[in-house]
């Protein structure tokens, strides 16, 4: 049977506008890996009785209920009273909670425990706890009635470890199907190309599912299946996602890869190459990325942003000539950080970007969106040329980033690298 689940999150500063209801989107994510049909985001404010009417409304369209935020200790965190009168069940106190809580505060935070904590430690009659290793407040779920309710703290980063620890496992254990996904990951065609190419595949399969999802400038293909046992799932994957790639082709970087940027790393790694990069109009984007991976000081040695043209000049060595005869925002410029960033870290390879983000064109009356990419390599050095098109100036810069990282990739399986479209 599949369930239906409703997610309220629970917060007057959410109505006000003052904080994004990302609980909701990750929970909803979380639970389409699941296979549980999200159909309802609600969001109340710290207000007993209109949570009240939120919670009688849900237990009656959906058979999960999700809640997160007022499971606090203040005066205004009152989710589990409310829901525990909705619901007819007594609230219990729970010592050993109580002393966990206590420990939390004396080990972890260093403080001693306020006394208005203890309601924290109080629970619905015959529910789960979840415990909260990285905060105060633990969750909670019961059944009632065939409604499961489920209960977690607001603050995003402990909602999200109980989410994992706790909430997933929870609603695996509902069903008797098992769900595995698998992400097929591309770069260089658009949503809707890869639709229409795919889209007589997408329509045809049910079990296994596959489905478009466009992050910006990329699209994830997940291949979803569902069976008795994981094992089976897998079997059943296995295939279909062998077929989509090999149908792909080069547009897929990675399967169940979290960006170009892993990929890349990857690559590095495997060949024992060290890369470094030299960002005008990215400013520091792609570098930002590469940083953000632990480990990757391995094979990124670093970069430069060159913005101004003295600094392209001086740092990295772009001839004055070149500047002045082809412009900064140029196919020779870009070629010629490359080379300048791997002389100065003694990288392999390096990569460089040039271009005009926007809102205005540059002062040679280059267009926006006009973005060049640059490699340097042992076996030569080059450069792929973009039309961007208009777009807004943080866009431009993501999609150049990403085609950085897709140069580098495409470089390092042999792919040509100034050609990219299909
Ligand atoms: P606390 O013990 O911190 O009081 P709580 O469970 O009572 O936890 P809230 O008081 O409702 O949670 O929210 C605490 C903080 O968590 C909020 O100030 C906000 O920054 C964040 N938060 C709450 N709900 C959400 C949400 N739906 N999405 C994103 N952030 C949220
Ligand atoms: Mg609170």
């Amino acid at each position: 049977m599949s369930h239906t689940a409703e997610i309220i999150a629970v917060g007057t500063e959410l109505l006000l506008g003052n904080i994004v209801n990302t609980n909701a989107q990750d929970i909803s994510q979380a639970l389409s890996a699941v296979g549980v049909n999200v159909f309802w985001h609600t969001v109340v404010g710290d207000n007993p009785s209109r949570l009240r009417e939120a919670l009688e409304i849900a237990r009656k369209r959906a058979d999960i209920i999700i809640t997160t935020g007022g499971l606090g200790p203040t005066y205004d965190d009152l989710t589990k009273q409310t829901i525990c009168e909705t619901f007819g069940k007594p609230l219990v106190f729970y010592p050993e909670i109580l002393e966990s809580i206590r420990y939390f505060f004396e080990h972890k935070a260093h403080i001693p425990m306020p006394e208005n904590n203890r309601p924290q430690a109080e629970f619905p009659a015959d529910c789960v706890i979840f415990d909260n290793p990285v905060g105060t407040a633990p969750g909670c779920a019961f059944e009632s009635d065939g409604v499961h309710v489920l209960m977690m703290p607001g603050p995003p980063f402990e909602m999200l470890t109980m989410l994992r620890r706790h909430v997933v496992p929870y609603l695996r254990g509902l069903s008797s199907e098992v769900i595995l996904s698998h992400d097929i990951m591309t770069f260089g065609l658009g949503e809707s190309p890869m639709e229409e190419l795919m889209r007589e595949e997408i329509s045809r399969m049910e079990n296994p599912s596959l489905a478009t999802y466009a992050k910006p400038s990329e699209v994830r293909l997940r291949a979803t299946a569902k069976a008795a046992t994981a094992e089976e799932a897998e079997r059943m994957l296995a295939p279909v996602v062998e077929k989509t790639v090999a149908f792909l082709g080069d547009v897929v970087y990675g399967v169940d890869v979290e960006g170009l940027e892993h990929t890349c790393f990857q690559l590095l790694k495997d060949r024992g190459l060290t890369m470094a990069t030299a960002e005008s109009c990215t400013g520091g984007r792609i570098a930002e990325r590469m940083t953000a991976l632990a480990g990757v000081s391995s094979v990124y040695r670093g970069g430069v942003v060159s913005y101004w043209t003295s600094v392209k000049q001086d740092v990295l060595g772009v001839p004055t000539e070149t500047l002045e005869r082809f412009g900064a925002v140029s196919p020779e410029t870009a070629r010629a950080m490359a080379e300048g960033a791997c002389r100065v870290t003694g990288a392999d390879i390096a990569v460089s970007v040039t271009g005009v983000a926007g809102p205005d064109p540059d002062e040679r009356g280059t267009e926006v969106g006009i973005v060049y990419i640059g490699l340097a390599t042992p076996s030569g050095t080059f450069c792929r040329s973009l039309d961007l098109g208009k777009r807004r100036r943080d866009r431009i810069q993501d999609l150049a980033t990403n085609h950085a990282f897709d140069v580098v990739r495409r470089y390092l399986t042999g792919l040509p690298v100034e050609t990219w479209r299909r």
